[in-house]
């Protein structure tokens, strides 16, 4: 009989979720709106700027993608424009560019932490100056939880007076330099979708430091509708709201994110210990003590003798997801032919990294499992 599936990162309840869905159902709050709403948002705000970093705002949305979405409309970019992105992503750093008709212009990893190399950056911005195009923000991601190179990114985006739309939709929980990751940019995002390191089943956010900016963002989300008893319009809205269920569930798990990031870092040193004697792969670490990363994946990097494809296919006839690396933009059929500033180390990582089973309700019974699996592929003892 085939044993449960390891996944790489699926839903933890914490057990109080359902008090605050069911408080939903007791006072009819079936709406895009309402007390949980309220509550997550607040919850999400204590969290983040706990630690006297400014004051910040939160607009809870129906996912990662909307709240991307909106903040490159409140960031100005408009048909015709061009919006830098890290190439190493999940699409969804970078479709919502295409929504707005604006074209993306992808930037190579550096080898730390395998987000936006700032050479890269810096040398994209100015050559687009040069061809009459400078763009109009900059979409940095902190992958896989691990923090982008925060100052340098920051300190480019500055010289050139470009916004930096921070996506920490993996990051939720991770820090640098004692500064929580949401808090970053200019305009932040995080998604709470089943796979992330606390999930509402499906949401976002987007945290900015202006309270007008937050409103434009309530307002746009919600079919922008001017003030009248009618419903009139002056402006194209969305329905990107966040459900009062859905928000339910993210209070609930708001109490148990520290605890998951815990369990998350408690894996990652799992597999510390577990690829200590393996030759050939390197698990990716925090590159200096600036960096907290909440190891939503750990991943792993092969030097080139290892086949992580021979891995992956053995540990899923284990029934043990494993999966490659985000495949670079860049590289997608669908944005094959946008600019790209960079020398490879994307594409490197994609060709030789993995991403293992990182759960926060992975217990003994499944470490075990894979500590076994692991170990009689590289014919351990
Ligand atoms: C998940 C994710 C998103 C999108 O979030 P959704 O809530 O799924 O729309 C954006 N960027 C990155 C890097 C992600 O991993």
């Amino acid at each position: 009989m085939k044993q449960d599936k390891i996944w790489l990162s699926s839903p933890h309840m914490g057990g109080t979720e359902k008090k605050y869905v069911e408080q939903a159902f007791t006072d009819n709050w079936i709406a895009p709106l309402g007390p949980n709403v309220n509550g997550f948002e607040e919850d999400i705000k204590n969290y983040l700027f706990s630690d006297s970093f400014s004051h910040g705002e939160v607009a809870a949305l129906s996912s990662g993608t909307a709240a991307l979405h909106l903040a490159l409309i409140l960031a100005g970019v408009k048909r015709g424009d061009e919006v830098i992105c890290q190439s190493l992503t999940f699409a969804a750093s970078a479709n919502p560019i295409t929504y707005l008709g604006a074209t993306p212009v992808f930037i190579d990893s550096e080898e730390e932490t395998l987000n936006i190399s700032p050479i890269f950056l810096e040398e994209a911005i100015k050559d687009r100056i040069a061809n009459g195009k400078k763009p109009k923000a900059i979409i940095a991601v902190h992958l896989y939880g691990m923090p982008y190179k925060v100052d340098e990114v920051n300190r480019v985006a500055k010289t050139y007076d470009i916004p930096v739309i921070e996506d920490s939709a993996e990051a939720l929980g991770s820090s640098y330099n004692g500064q929580k990751c949401g808090t970053l940019g200019d305009m932040s995002i995080l998604s709470f979708n089943g796979n992330k390191i606390i999930t509402t089943s499906g949401g976002g956010a987007l945290i900015t430091r202006n309270r007008k900016l937050k409103e434009k963002a309530v307002f746009l989300a919600t079919q922008a509708r001017d003030e009248a008893p009618h419903y009139q319009h002056s402006e194209i809205g969305y329905n990107y709201r966040l459900s009062n269920i859905s928000a339910g569930i993210g209070r609930g798990q708001m109490e148990v994110l520290d605890q998951h990031v815990i369990l998350r870092r408690e894996m990652h040193n799992f597999y510390l210990d577990l690829f200590d004697n393996v030759p050939g792969v390197r698990v990716q670490r925090e590159p200096e003590k600036e960096y907290f990363c909440n190891h939503w994946l750990t991943i792993v990097l092969s030097d080139g003798t290892v086949d992580f494809e021979e891995l992956r296919l053995y540990l899923e006839s284990e029934n043990i997801e494993c999966r490659p690396l985000w495949k670079p933009m860049h590289l997608q059929p669908v944005f094959e032919k946008e600019l790209f500033y960079g020398n490879g180390v994307a594409e490197k990582a994609f060709k030789t990294g993995l991403c293992l089973p990182s759960g926060s309700n992975l217990g003994e019974k499944e470490k075990s499992r894979i500590r076994t699996a692991i170990k009689d592929f590289f014919e351990l003892t």
